[in-house]
């Protein structure tokens, strides 16, 4: 069943092209986080689907009733819609309680507020009630910016980077308190950032948008490990890109064979491989046993490490090339610059792109799953 659908939605600016043949079907119960870099169209989408915003072309539909398209244009009022933005500030005359009751209608004071404070309850700021806004902190008010926009009942949740106010400790906190009351609440919900990692832990479903268009959709897992390019790859963490020339249906590089059948002898491929997807042998004199799981090892020297937190990060100069590879490691892990080391690749987190004009291919070692693409 789909609560919210986006039918090939299309908006123009003049001659800037905004949005292109978006559609997006979202089921009740279900985050969809819009992802993309700043400017690639996710707001227009949102604004779009909220009925602020007139599309050029296309339609949306909530519960399978078309509520815009070219004959018609509810307003976001007549939508059933909850709306959420950063910067969606609540009434300031209005005591928490009454901004919480504000946008219900049709019933008596009383019930408002019983509802309202039902509502308070859920986002946990039951307590906070009598307060006025400017008395609450950035991640109180956006908690119940939260709970006015879900008191209505809304069918669908339209929310524009909501977190992204708060710093990073409390929008965790914010994010999961969020996320169990949306769930609770089964509204569809369409959520916009810019923040992979926002997406990743909100998600049940990711669209990775870029310039106008849906580039790909899935599960934050399985958009994670099977990126379609290199581009929505790169946008979810830094990457290494070691290059390889297909010979005899194998792609030779200095970390070994890999099988690339379907592409033609001499095409240059890429192999992409996130900086913890890379191993890290210090050299003992001699080269590191090959496996089927990381394959050969390849030498280089450290150039630089550094201590983050939680991994430390060591940048390698490889002696075949003279490229810099990037590997994050977990804990304290520095040599010193200067240092000899092997590196090798986690073989099922390695992705294969031919270089552009040439057809993809998946890798015959990434794992597949069964989210749906
Ligand atoms: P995002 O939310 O991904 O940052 P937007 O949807 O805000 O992107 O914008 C997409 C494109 O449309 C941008 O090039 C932006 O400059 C343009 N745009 C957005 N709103 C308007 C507007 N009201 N008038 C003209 N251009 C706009």
């Amino acid at each position: 069943m789909t609560r919210l659908s986006l039918d090939r939605l299309n908006k123009s600016y003049g001659d800037t092209l905004a949005v292109r043949d978006v559609s997006l079907d979202i089921a009740p119960g279900e985050v969809m986080c819009l992802l993309g870099p700043s400017g690639c169209g996710k707001s227009t989408t949102l604004r779009i689907a909220a009925g602020v915003e007139r599309q050029s072309g296309g339609r949306v539909l909530i519960d399978g009733a078309v509520v815009s398209d070219a004959e018609t244009h509810n307003p976001p009022e007549k939508r059933s819609i909850g709306l959420m933005f950063q910067d969606f500030a609540l009434f300031p005359h209005l005591k928490v309680l009454d901004n919480v009751a504000f946008g219900l209608t049709g019933q008596g004071r009383s019930a408002r507020h019983r509802i309202a404070r039902e509502y308070l309850d859920r986002v946990e700021m039951g307590a906070h009630a009598d307060k006025y806004p400017h008395e609450l902190s950035g991640g109180e008010q956006q908690r119940i910016a939260l709970a006015r926009a879900l008191a209505p009942k809304p069918r669908v949740m339209l929310m524009d980077e909501p977190f992204s106010g708060l710093d990073n400790r409390l929008r965790d906190e914010v994010r999961d308190a969020a996320l169990s009351v949306l769930k609770e609440e089964n509204a569809a919900v369409l959520l916009v950032t810019h923040d992979p990692e926002e997406a990743l832990r909100m998600a049940d479903r990711i669209a990775l948008m870029r310039g106008g268009c849906i580039e790909q959709v899935g599960a934050p897992y399985h958009i994670y490990n099977n990126p379609k390019d290199r581009a929505a790859a790169a946008f979810f963490s830094d990457l290494n890109v070691i290059h390889g020339i297909v010979r005899s249906r194998q792609t030779d590089t200095p970390f070994g064979l890999f099988l690339t059948p379907g592409l033609v002898d001499n095409a240059d491929v890429e192999i992409i491989v996130r900086p913890q997807h890379l191993r890290i042998d210090l050299d003992e004199g001699h080269r590191p046993e090959s496996t089927a799981k990381t394959g050969v090892a390849a030498p280089g020297t450290v150039q630089r490490a550094r201590f983050m937190g939680s991994e430390s990060l060591i940048e390698v100069a490889m002696d075949h090339d003279g490229s810099v590879l990037r590997a994050t490691v977990p804990g304290v892990f520095t040599p010193e610059t200067g240092k000899r080391v092997w590196l090798s690749l986690r073989r099922e987190s390695c992705h294969l792109f031919p270089c552009a004009a040439q057809s993809t291919v998946r890798s015959p070692f990434v794992h597949d799953e069964k989210a749906s693409v």
